[in-house]
């Protein structure tokens, strides 16, 4: 595990820099180069990945990974492939032809909270710890890329945004106070009551009570914040409504007391772990929760959630290291096949009964509907009236289809480019889908998508659609693989659930969290051998049992 070979006078050095030299010390007769750089920039391309016999991953994001293995399958490289997440990983091998390729099973998306529930209807702690985070922003931050900024000029007179923007004299404290107060009444009552006479509520579960007037001047003092209380009781305990005023309170005076600090007004970012940013999202949250008849959090949940933490764990990424190598080791010894001799590793949390905490199992096949490894055709119901050439390629090509630097072709007719040399086709991205050179995309219109940086070439269907309603928390397109020379049919609407379905959404429009993870290997699907054997009536571990998901779909955070 490389983490190892890091010490503190190494801070600011890249990593592949100290690596080699570290790894020398072991060795010092190897050779090894060391690359400084992003594995996705032109310089390691199809003729970098050529001169290898094997590929080791030890990356950290989807993204890099689905570049990698479409520059192993397009150079017929074997792949070992591996990640964590906490407790659990997870190693298997790649060869194109063989064995299944990294996307030849779809990944876990992050969870997408549609902006109405956030803005007026929320009922779960994360909820308001979403829109928390927003009101940061409209405070402290870029305000208008804030979900709850209100612009002055639309169609229904904002309740709370004169009174955001009504910023206090820096260093005056009972000016900022009162801005405070200000603050919290307009978005915890007047808002609030606003909704209400808007008969939001009428069929709510829970009808929400504004924050009393009385309670928020009562409360609106300085020096009284529990995070000013000492020691660290503060961070475990879970704050009332008071609690939560006087924290809000406090944290705006700490932006509004010194020049320095107010000069940085319009630039704040959330980050968990500045204490006032983390103070005020949980605070505010809490105070929502409050309105909303939602249960409270201590500041330390809070903070799990809104960090996303996933704790990497040394001794994991360690144990992953090791399968790699000795993956590698059979890979090298060419006693097999990869398909014969590789197998897929699943790192559990909890020994299964006979005794393991690494489960192997063999490599799957190439799935046929891969569109990486088997040239299947992808299918998109989208609403080509509606959809720029913008958003198709932003949201489709490069976010859900992990393009780099798409080319478009509607029959022989280049409409976009990237990439070095390539022309400029920028004219065209405001268009709509129907409406773009060639013909544009219609319903049953085929477009071709290629990748130099990648050596990908992919068939994409397009399925005109009208009904896509992104306000409602779906997706604005649907993407769908299948099989070349089968019938051309629109990828199927998501099957009805309560769930929200997973997102490609845009960023401005909703915030993505990732599920809080069990402590259990939930999500970890047991190798096949061991489904039908003693081990599928082994007992639950402490903390939860084990969940049917597909194998290669651990997420992957190391
Ligand atoms: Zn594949």
């Amino acid at each position: 595990n490389r983490q190892f070979l890091f010490r503190p006078h190494h801070v600011g050095m890249p990593k592949s820099v100290v690596a080699r030299e570290m790894a020398l010390k072991f060795n010092p007769d190897a050779k090894i180069v060391a690359h400084h750089g992003n594995i996705k920039d032109s310089q390691f391309g199809m003729d970098y990945f050529k001169q290898f016999s094997v590929v080791m991953n030890a990356l950290d994001n989807v993204d890099a990974r689905r570049h990698v293995n479409r520059l192993c399958v397009a150079t017929e490289k074997v792949l070992v492939e591996a990640g964590t997440t906490g407790f659990l990983g997870q190693v298997y091998v790649i060869k194109r032809g063989e064995t299944a390729c990294y996307e030849c099973f779809p990944k876990p998306t992050k969870k997408v909270y549609p902006i109405c529930t956030i803005r007026s209807t929320p009922d779960k702690p994360v909820h308001c710890i979403v829109w928390a985070k927003q009101c940061f922003q409209l405070l402290f931050g870029h305000r208008e890329a804030s979900m709850l900024f209100e612009p002055p000029d639309g169609p229904d007179p904002s309740v709370f945004m004169p009174t955001v923007n009504a910023h206090p004299a820096v260093g005056d404290h009972k000016a900022i106070l009162k801005y405070a107060r200000d603050v919290l009444v307009a978005l915890f009552n007047t808002e609030i009551r606003k909704q209400l006479a808007m008969d939001k509520y009428k069929t709510a579960r829970f009808v929400p009570q504004p924050v009393d007037e009385a309670l928020i001047d009562a409360n609106c003092t300085e020096g009284a914040a529990p995070s000013l209380a000492g020691g660290a009781s503060w961070k475990t305990q879970v704050w009332g409504a008071e609690d939560c005023i006087m924290e809000i309170c406090q944290c705006v005076l700490e932006v509004y007391a010194t020049a320095e600090a107010a000069g940085l007004l319009g630039s704040y970012e959330f980050d968990k772990d500045t204490s006032q940013a983390m103070r005020f999202v949980a605070a505010a949250s809490n105070l929502r929760s409050h309105v909303f008849g939602i249960t409270l959090q201590s500041f330390h949940d809070a903070k799990g959630v809104a960090g996303n933490i996933i704790p990497a764990i040394a001794t994991t990424n360690a144990i992953v290291a090791g399968r790699q190598v000795t993956e590698l080791f059979k890979i090298l010894s060419e006693r097999g096949t990869v398909a014969e001799v590789c197998r897929y590793t699943d790192c559990v949390r909890y020994k299964t009964r006979r005794g393991l905490l690494l489960q192997a199992a063999k490599l799957e096949c190439p799935v046929a509907t891969c569109f990486v490894c088997n040239q299947a055709i992808v299918d998109v119901a989208i609403n080509t009236a509606t959809t720029t050439l913008q958003e198709f390629v932003d949201q489709v090509l490069k976010r859900r289809l992990g393009f780099n630097e798409p080319t478009v072709m509607i029959g022989d007719g280049e409409v976009y480019a990237e990439g070095q040399d390539a022309e400029d086709f920028s004219s065209n991205l405001p268009r709509h889908l129907k409406d773009l050179p060639s013909g544009g995309m219609r319903h049953g219109t085929m477009v071709s998508v290629d990748d130099f940086s990648q050596d990908m070439e992919v068939q994409v269907c397009i399925h005109h659609e009208e009904t896509f309603d992104p306000e409602k928390g779906a997706e604005n397109f649907r993407v769908v693989n299948r099989r070349a020379g089968t019938a051309s049919a629109p990828p199927p609407p998501p099957a009805q659930s309560d769930a929200v379905p997973p997102g490609n959404g845009d960023d401005d429009e909703v915030e993505e969290i990732e599920p809080m993870p069990s402590s259990s290997g939930q999500g970890q699907k047991r190798p096949r051998s061991e489904e039908k054997g003693a081990d599928a009536a082994a007992p639950m571990p402490p903390g939860g049992g084990l969940t049917k998901a597909p194998r290669y779909s651990a997420p992957d955070s190391s």
